[in-house]
């Protein structure tokens, strides 16, 4: 079970972005990898075809490294590592900072 799933807000502690906070949009987890809103951001030109008719510029995120990132706890609202814990059954993950579970 990964420490960061899709929805989660995280914040990046590491690299150029350090300090940004965002929703991850997108998890590659075979490649340990995620997209986080806003984080990552890359150009793109964009030639004209058919379908987009003005060429352009467009942005979007690239993907980052899963351990440049914290995920924020929604208990406390503090970027922390996790630890695993099982709640009545549900994998849920334990903020290490405040002792909370959440999912
Ligand atoms: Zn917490």
């Amino acid at each position: 079970m990964s420490k960061v799933r899709k929805g989660d807000r995280v914040q990046v502690v590491s690299g150029d972005d350090r300090g940004r906070i965002g929703r991850v949009l997108a998890v590659v987890p075979e490649k340990n990898r995620i997209i986080v809103e806003n984080v990552n951001m890359i150009t793109k030109h964009q030639r004209a075809t058919q379908s987009l008719r003005e060429p352009g510029i467009i942005k979007r995120e690239g993907t980052i490294h899963v351990s440049n990132v914290l995920p924020i706890c929604p208990e406390c609202d503090e970027a922390t590592r996790v630890g695993h814990a099982e709640v009545e059954g549900r994998k849920m993950r334990r903020c290490k900072r405040c002792g909370e579970t959440f999912e």
